[in-house]
């Protein structure tokens, strides 16, 4: 699905092309600035020293998690600590194996190769890189029919930096040849409080702790939302005369952007009443509520839903979600009489099926 196809909300996860125009100004450039994750900074500063002392290229690396986490940022912070050259691709774009073939062959020694979403990685591409991972070289066919040969290209040392939000899907040949996987976690607040302070000096914006802890506490764990609301609050206090933010400021300006109080937007909550008044409360199958709501069930299933479990208002049972008590709570709602036996019979969460976004 296509960006544009995606309501352009601001506390969605993932990039958005209208409002991250400037989210590359406050990037974080080395592992110094970048804030939390604090083991995945530490055992990659050792990996990318012992890398360094030893004049070779670092280990291929697979960073997972939901999106707007710092995948990118950290690739980025890769090659710059290692002090070598950065290309990036996307596993959708790379459509055949000539396409990989072509930024591999045109590597510099030791460069680092960043893929985002190498789950959306076709098969045949998949295959070329296998060798190219292992053993740096490259097996193409070249020509078609009786005409068709195979040959063989040695490629410079390099490092491929993977990305992905959806870790089930990565074939194991693929997963299993990434000599350091890193997952990255949600952000806690303070920690979020901390990116805002620092987004909001680089964009020039006077802020209080307490403010910036106003807007971290409604980023959903998420440091492109944080980024994001920091500067839409900024354009408000732009308007105000550029006074200095307060919790009180911040809380009014995140208000007037429908975010409230824990991070939830209109469509949050839209989602939630569909379920609870029009289904009691559920469960109701997501293809359903994804009609109800003239919604696509992927805009549900990735930008809205992942949140509202992680914070218990929704909860995923074989047969469909169900609001939780705390959802009734949350909208204000009485719970339904036989709510609880519902619940009680349904309450099993779907398997695990490694999947992390
Ligand atoms: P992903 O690739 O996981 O979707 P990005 O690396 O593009 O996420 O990060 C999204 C935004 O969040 C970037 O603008 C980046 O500046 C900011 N960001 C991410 N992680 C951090 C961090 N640890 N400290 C400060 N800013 C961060």
């Amino acid at each position: 699905m296509t960006l544009a196809t995606k309501p352009q909300r601001d506390i969605a996860p993932e990039h958005q092309m209208v409002k991250d125009a400037d989210e590359q100004s406050i990037r974080p450039l080395s592992l110094n600035e970048f804030i939390g994750q604090k083991k995945t900074r530490e055992n990659l500063k050792v990996f990318i020293d012992a890398a360094k002392s030893r004049q070779e290229p670092l280990d291929h690396v697979l960073l997972f998690g939901p999106p707007g986490l710092g995948k990118t940022t950290l690739a980025q912070i890769i090659a710059k600590e290692l002090n070598v050259g950065f290309r990036a691709t996307s596993g959708p774009v790379i459509s055949k194996a000539g396409d990989l073939a072509a930024i591999l062959t045109n590597l510099q020694p030791n460069d680092v190769l960043f893929i985002d979403e190498i789950h959306r990685l076709n098969a045949a591409v998949e295959e070329i890189l296998y060798p190219a991972m292992e053993d740096r070289q490259l097996d193409l066919i070249i020509g078609e029919g009786p005409a068709a040969r195979s040959v063989r290209i040695d490629l410079p040392p390099f490092t491929l930096v993977a990305a992905t939000t959806r870790s089930g899907l990565i074939t194991r040949p693929l997963r299993e040849r990434f000599g350091i996987p890193l997952r990255l976690e949600f952000y806690a607040p303070e920690e979020l409080a901390q990116i805002v302070a620092r987004g909001s000096k680089i964009v020039g914006m006077d802020i209080t702790p307490e403010g910036a802890f106003e807007i971290a506490k409604r980023s959903r764990g998420t440091p492109r939302i944080a980024g994001r609301l920091t500067r839409r609050v900024r354009d408000f206090a732009h308007v105000d005369g550029g006074k200095k933010v307060d919790a009180k400021a911040a809380d009014a300006a995140l208000l007037k952007l429908e975010v409230d109080a824990q991070g939830l937007d209109s469509m949050d909550r839209k989602y939630m009443r569909c379920i609870a008044e029009n289904y009691g409360g559920g469960p109701v199958g997501i293809e359903t509520i994804a009609a109800a709501l003239s919604e696509q069930r992927d805009v549900l299933e990735e930008t809205i839903e992942p949140y509202l479990l992680q914070c218990g208002l929704i909860v995923r049972t074989p047969r469909g979600r169900m609001i939780s008590d705390a959802g009734f709570k949350y909208l204000g709602l009485p719970l339904p009489g036989n709510l609880k036996d519902r619940q009680l019979a349904l309450m099993v969460d779907l398997p695990d099926t490694g999947d992390i976004s």
